[in-house]
């Protein structure tokens, strides 16, 4: 197994992409595969033991890569491609907000790499899984450049989408640069309203695609989840899968997470109210029999409008009316930074909001909350809402994507309730949902039994790693077979 893709941890992460492809390959060797994950070495990551060096070309440019490699497992590592006129920036993808204007070549030649160092390897990988648009020439060459190639020729490839909202969209006059023809500006191929998109090369020429949870999979083939790729996913509509993304069960275990005042499980809870006393003093509410009895509602999130803050602005008078203390933690838009501050001035014993990046912070307020608020517009699969459970902290979520598949709600009558649910995006619907369970929360069996639920469920990655291998495995099938496409089937 190659997997290909921008980020990965422990080595490099901005997003959910590297706990993907830091925990992915571990899982998959557990499962009896050998997995090689290829990220750039960015500046600053020290890891890895040189393995060798050669030139790699792309559009004509050469330079000598250097591969470090870093083990994940016993039969899973990271290969780490060394390239500082590439890869030795500030960021990862730019600076200051502004895309370095390089991008093109400096992913065709992660991916080009990746395919060398397989290729130097004497036999081919089973398949190679590119990942987000920064990996989307990966499908796109082994059809082309690769398509006759001794080793490489047929190789079966899966391409991920973790969030489709990033497209790798750059002027035609790349193809060239990036050894491609100019018949692959063509709408059947790279072409993507008079650009071309990395990300859709690699939708267009996987022979299996996959996004991080089952509703965003059909949510992204409509138009108001699609961002214009909607009409080339429903094309491709049979060959699209959704694999809900796992937790790292290790690191969010409410039985022994260093972050909360005393470890806790579905058998006794007496720790969570430790938990609840500990992260009111956080945030300077003092923990008497009021603010215990009240129903803590935690947020740890990006502030931005996709997860959901326009809603909460739009709502705001109303929700600072009811009876609940609310803490929150994150960074994002200045704007809905300005807003929670304000908010916990003004309502000091009842709101506190934390604008940064604290880790320890973010675990405490899932040990300690009573309910976990995500009211995200659009959420390709989302972490937080699976950790809430973890915690016996339930869930009130939109019902879009990943948190559509993860939280089952109350009214749903389903044994497996596990949370509150809201499907209209308005002020209205999160306000009647918060009610709805504040009034459960009113009522300990009830609640006790919708903790329990959440408690008992599986995100483990060894679940989401054996949907990849009945994806791999489907991939090889079709190379069997001789077939290029699965559309339809
Ligand atoms: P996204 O990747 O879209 O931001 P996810 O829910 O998939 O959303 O993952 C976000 C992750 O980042 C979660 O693990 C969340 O706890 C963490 N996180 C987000 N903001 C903060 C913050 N301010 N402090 C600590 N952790 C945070």
């Amino acid at each position: 197994m190659l997997l290909i893709g921008s980020e990965a941890q422990p080595f490099a992460k901005t997003g959910g992409l590297a706990d993907v492809l830091g925990a992915l390959p571990p899982a998959l060797q557990r499962l009896g595969w050998d997995a090689t994950v290829v990220l750039p070495r960015y500046h600053g990551v020290s890891a890895g033991t040189l393995s060798r060096t050669f030139p790699v070309s792309v559009g004509g440019y050469t330079r000598t890569a250097g591969f470090y490699e870093a083990p994940l497992a016993d039969h899973a590592r990271a290969v780490l491609v060394e390239c500082p006129d590439l890869y030795h920036r500030d960021g990862f993808y730019g600076a200051d907000g502004v895309d370095y204007p390089d991008n093109p070549r400096r992913f065709a030649f992660l991916v080009r790499a990746a395919l060398e160092y397989a290729a130097k390897r004497g036999t081919a990988p089973d398949v190679i899984h590119a990942h987000d648009w920064q990996a989307g020439l990966a499908p796109v060459y082994l059809k082309t450049v690769y398509a006759a190639h001794p080793v490489l020729g047929g190789t079966p490839s899966v391409f991920t989408i973790h969030n489709l909202a990033y497209q790798g969209l750059f002027e035609s006059d790349w193809l060239p640069r990036v050894d491609l023809g100019w018949d692959q500006f063509a709408v059947d191929r790279l072409e993507f309203y008079g650009h071309i998109s990395f990300l859709k090369g690699g939708l267009t020429d996987a022979q299996l695609i996959t996004t991080v949870s089952r509703r965003y999979a059909e949510e992204i083939q409509t138009p108001a989840f699609g961002f214009g790729f909607d009409g080339v996913l429903r094309a491709r509509a049979g060959a699209l899968v959704g694999i809900l993304n796992g937790i790292d069960t290790q690191e969010w275990d409410p039985a022994r997470d260093p972050f909360l005042p005393a470890p806790f499980g579905a058998e006794d809870l007496s720790g969570k109210r430790a938990a609840k006393i500990a992260v009111l003093k956080r945030y300077g509410i003092t923990a008497d029999e009021t603010s215990l009895t009240r129903p803590l509602v935690g947020m740890v999130s990006r502030m931005v409008a996709q997860k959901g803050f326009d809603l909460i602005e739009a709502a705001l008078d109303r929700l600072t009316a009811l009876d609940a203390t609310f803490l929150v933690l994150g960074t994002g838009e200045p704007r809905y930074q300005e807003m929670w501050r304000a908010l916990a001035v003004r309502y000091p014993d009842r709101i506190g909001a934390r604008i940064g990046f604290d880790e320890s912070l973010a675990h405490l307020i899932e040990g300690g909350a009573d309910m976990f608020l995500m009211p995200s517009r659009f959420e390709p699969c989302g972490l937080n809402q699976m950790y809430s459970m973890r915690y016996g902290t339930v869930p009130v979520v939109h019902g879009v994507g990943g948190l559509a598949d993860t939280v089952t709600d109350v009214s749903s009558g389903n044994a497996a309730a596990n949370g509150f649910v809201f499907t209209d995006y308005t002020p209205e619907a999160l306000l009647g949902t918060l009610a709805r369970a504040f009034s459960t929360f009113g009522n300990a069996p009830s609640w006790h039994a919708l903790q329990a639920a959440g408690m008992q469920q599986d995100f483990s990655w060894d679940r989401s790693a054996q949907e990849y291998v009945k994806i791999y495995r489907r991939a090889i099938g079709l190379r069997a077979e001789g077939k290029g496409h699965t559309d339809g089937s």
